[in-house]
Order: C-alpha cells, then sequence, then structure tokens
C-alpha cells in the first residue's frame, strides 16, 4: 500500500494529446534487448551519443519512483541523504591511488587553469575528503551518507541501453564505523534494504556472493536480477548458497560445474543483470586518504567504511526485462508512470465528461491518470495503451458508454470486466489492489 499512497495531493493527470511520448517507428540495429527496444519505442528515453540517454516524462516518472522507493529503504535504516560533486579533484584520486588504478572509464578534464579533474563514476574519495577533519571521536560514529546521482564511466563497450551506459543514475551509499560489529550490524541492514528495493520493484533476484572466495567471509554482495539476456552469470544451489561465476575466476567449468561448497549438493547456472551491490570497505580509503578519529584511550584510528550502490537507470530496464511481453512494458504498480489509462473511444461531451469525473476521483486517492483523448483509431489507442504499460486500462466504448458501462483490462495477464460508469472509481481502485 505505502508504494501507492504517494502524496497528500491529488495525483497527475495527463492527457495523451499533449504527453510528450514520440513514439519510434525504426529501432536502430543496436537495440537487441527488449528493454532497449521497449524504452526507445514507447518514448521512455532517446540517446544522445553512445551511453548516454535523456529521460522523457515517461521515462522519467518511473525514474523518480525508482528512486522514492529508494529513498524511503535508505531513510528507513537512518542514512541521511546528500549531494556530492560530480566534478572532483585530481589530488584526491591521488591520495587514494586509483588516479592511476581506475584506467580509462575514469573520465578526466582540466580546467581554464589547466587543473586535473574527474567525472565521478563513484564516490569513496569525495566523501573521505569531506568527513576527515570533521569527525573526531568514536562518539560521532557510526553514520551513513547516501546520494541520488548521475554518475559518469567511460566504459569501453555501452550497450543494452540503460543497461550499460557511460552516463547512468546511481544511488550511493558510504558508511563509518568504530568497529567491525558496527560496520556488519549496517552491512545487514543495507542488505535488508536492498533486498526489500528488489521485492518493491516487483525483481526476481539472488542475492550473491561477490568476493574472491577468500577466507574470512564474504565481504561484498550483489543483487542480480534474474534475465536470460543478463551480463552476469551466477551458481546457485538449493541450500541457498550462491555465488557470481566471476568469484570462481578462471577456471570455471560450466560443462563441469563444482559442487556446492556449502552443502555439497550439485548446483545449477543462471544469468542476471546486477542491479545493485553492498561493499565492505574496510580502512583502504581513510587509511590511504588520513581520516582519523580517536578512539576511548585517545587513540587515533581509521574508521571501517562500507558502500552500497544501486543502479537506479539500470534497475528500470532490468524491470522491463522481468515485465514485458510481445506489445509492450507491463509496468508494476510501485514504479509505473501512470497506474491507469483511460481510453476514450466514445466520442461527445458526456463521455468525456465522465473520464474527468472518474480521473478527477482517481486522482485524490493518489492514482495517476493517462486520459488518450487523441483523435485515433481504437486500434492505435489498444496498442499504445498496452505499448506504454499502465496497470490498468478503462475502456470507454461507444456502445457500452450508451449502455452506462466500462470495460476493464489488466495489463499484465489480459484480464477483462466491466463496471457502471457509477461504480467506475470503485471498481478501478478495487481492482489495482489486487
Ligand atoms: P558492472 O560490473 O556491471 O560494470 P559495477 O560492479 O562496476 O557494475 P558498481 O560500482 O557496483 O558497478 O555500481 C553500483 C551499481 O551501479 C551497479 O550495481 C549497477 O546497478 C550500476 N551501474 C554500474 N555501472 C553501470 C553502467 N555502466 N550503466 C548503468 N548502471 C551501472
Ligand atoms: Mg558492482
Amino acid at each position: 500500500m505505502a508504494d501507492n499512497a504517494r502524496q497528500n495531493t491529488p495525483a497527475a493527470i495527463m492527457r495523451m494529446s499533449r504527453l510528450y511520448a514520440p513514439t519510434l517507428k525504426e529501432l536502430p540495429a543496436d537495440a537487441e534487448l527488449a528493454s532497449h527496444k521497449l524504452a526507445l519505442r514507447a518514448g521512455l528515453i532517446r540517446r544522445s551519443a553512445s551511453g548516454i540517454y535523456s529521460f522523457l516524462p515517461l521515462g522519467y516518472r518511473v525514474i523518480k519512483n525508482i528512486e522514492r522507493i529508494v529513498r524511503e529503504e535508505m531513510d528507513a535504516i537512518g542514512c541521511q541523504e546528500v549531494l556530492l560533486p560530480v566534478v572532483q579533484p585530481a589530488e584526491l584520486w591521488q591520495q587514494s591511488g586509483r588516479w592511476d588504478d581506475y584506467g580509462p572509464e575514469l573520465a578526466r578534464l582540466a580546467d581554464r587553469h589547466e587543473r586535473m579533474f574527474c567525472l565521478g563514476p563513484t564516490h569513496e574519495e569525495i566523501i573521505t575528503d569531506l568527513v576527515r577533519g570533521e569527525i573526531r571521536s568514536y562518539r560521532d560514529l557510526p553514520f551513513t551518507l547516501y546520494q541520488l546521482q548521475i554518475k559518469f564511466r567511460d566504459e569501453i563497450r555501452p550497450r543494452f541501453g540503460l543497461l550499460r551506459g557511460r552516463e547512468f543514475i546511481m544511488k550511493d551509499a558510504y558508511s563509518f564505523h568504530a568497529s567491525q560489529e558496527s560496520l556488519d550490524e549496517h552491512y545487514r541492514a543495507q542488505s535488508e534494504a536492498y533486498a526489500r528495493i528488489c521485492d518493491r520493484l516487483s525483481l526476481a533476484y539472488r542475492a550473491v556472493d561477490a568476493d574472491n572466495g577468500q577466507i574470512g567471509g564474504s565481504v561484498s554482495t550483489e543483487f542480480l536480477a534474474l534475465a536470460d539476456d543478463g551480463e552476469a552469470e551466477l551458481i546457485y544451489c538449493r541450500c541457498g548458497y550462491a555465488a557470481n561465476t566471476e568469484t570462481y575466476g578462471d577456471d570455471f567449468d560450466r560443462d563441469n560445474l563444482p559442487a556446492c561448497p556449502r552443502c555439497g549438493a550439485p548446483m545449477q547456472i543462471a544469468r542476471g543483470i546486477e542491479v545493485s551491490q553492498v561493499f565492505q570497505l574496510g580502512d583502504k580509503y581513510s587509511r590511504t586518504m588520513g581520516l582519523v578519529y580517536q578512539d576511548e584511550s585517545g587513540a587515533d584510528c581509521y574508521p571501517l567504511m562500507g558502500c552500497y550502490g544501486v543502479g537506479i537507470s539500470r534497475s528500470l530496464a532490468a524491470v522491463i526485462e522481468q515485465h514485458h511481453d510481445d506489445d509492450g512494458i507491463m509496468w508494476p504498480r510501485s514504479i509505473a508512470p501512470y497506474q491507469v489509462a483511460i481510453l476514450m473511444l466514445s466520442e461527445g461531451d458526456e463521455a468525456a465528461a465522465f473520464a474527468e469525473t472518474l480521473a478527477t476521483e482517481l486522482a485524490a486517492c493518489g492514482i495517476e491518470v493517462l486520459i488518450d483523448d487523441r483523435d485515433e483509431r481504437a486500434g492505435v489507442k489498444f496498442a499504445d495503451a498496452d505499448l506504454i504499460g499502465t496497470p490498468l486500462q478503462v475502456i470507454v466504448g461507444k456502445r457500452g458508454f450508451e449502455a452506462g458501462e466500462v470495460e476493464l483490462k489488466l495489463r499484465k495477464t489480459g484480464e477483462r470486466s466491466t463496471a457502471t460508469l457509477a461504480e467506475a472509481a470503485t471498481t478501478v481502485k478495487r481492482t489495482l489492489d489486487t
């Protein structure tokens, strides 16, 4: 329910005749995956350059819904939102050693004084610099800061639309701790929040070990949305053990799978999309960048850090990969750009007035409505509603309206039902809730 009670002010009503959602007739040849094709066709995104996209109104509404869910989950575990700079001074990256280590993925630029900067691919250096000098004692710890922001990575092979972009939206959080127990506790809270985020996005997923199998247990977990076309490969067991096959190194043999390291049973392979990852950093950044606090005895110590990233724009694409058919997208209600589409097949003032009243009543309950008021054939309206993928369609047909009825269609199942004009609003709300 929380996902649907979005605001206290009435929700948005949009007319399709005004909606800026240009549909694409000719798909680019590199659009292979369903999520890439459908995001372009439905007018969610447009490409500016390789791996660089604009979000159009429908796509950006979905992004904002994903961000709202992620914010709620971060705030619920006590994280505090900040906004860090995109342009980062080279000196900080030189201090951590990553100016050299990061390689050509790091986009570097000089300002007019020829001082070097980079575009943030991630923010460990900036955050460590931000808090050093500010925290003094163990009493200042622990805390976690997070942001929602555009990242830039000059990926060697941008592809699959939003799945592997160069410019993409990420939620990144950074935590600071005085003890391993405190880091463990927050790492667990983040992992649980990440599982809830996947659930609220209706993503079927697996949490997998992402470390390189060193003794001492896992220090990193990836959340992979299951998808046959995903770039990541995982191996899993009925006992619950699962790992990215990368952790097995080069000698991983697909034809001769290893037995489960936890219970010895045979394991299976699947593919997925990495939508998020949590990581224990230890004192790597606090040590190299000189971030210290004083413990109870007054001795200088390096805080332990964790970092936690969710790919916001990649999640949008992962949801489409899991929720679509040949006709288009099937948005889960929690992130749909609009929850209901009213298809006006009946012309005339009476039908228009009915649609207006219905939309206003739904909007008052926090349900966003798209009214297809265009001068188009019924077939075009049906096709576009299926393509855009609002969870519920209300069809105001010519004959039905005269007989005092509208038709309801659930996008996901195709299930149809009818409601009288008087009961339309109540029936829509009830149908959305089931
Ligand atoms: P990958 O292995 O897919 O390159 P990563 O492990 O380098 O990703 P992280 O540094 O863990 O990525 O970033 C956190 C999250 O940001 C990822 O889990 C993913 O959802 C998202 N992300 C990373 N790179 C991209 C990209 N090029 N395009 C879109 N989203 C990305
Ligand atoms: Mg990762």
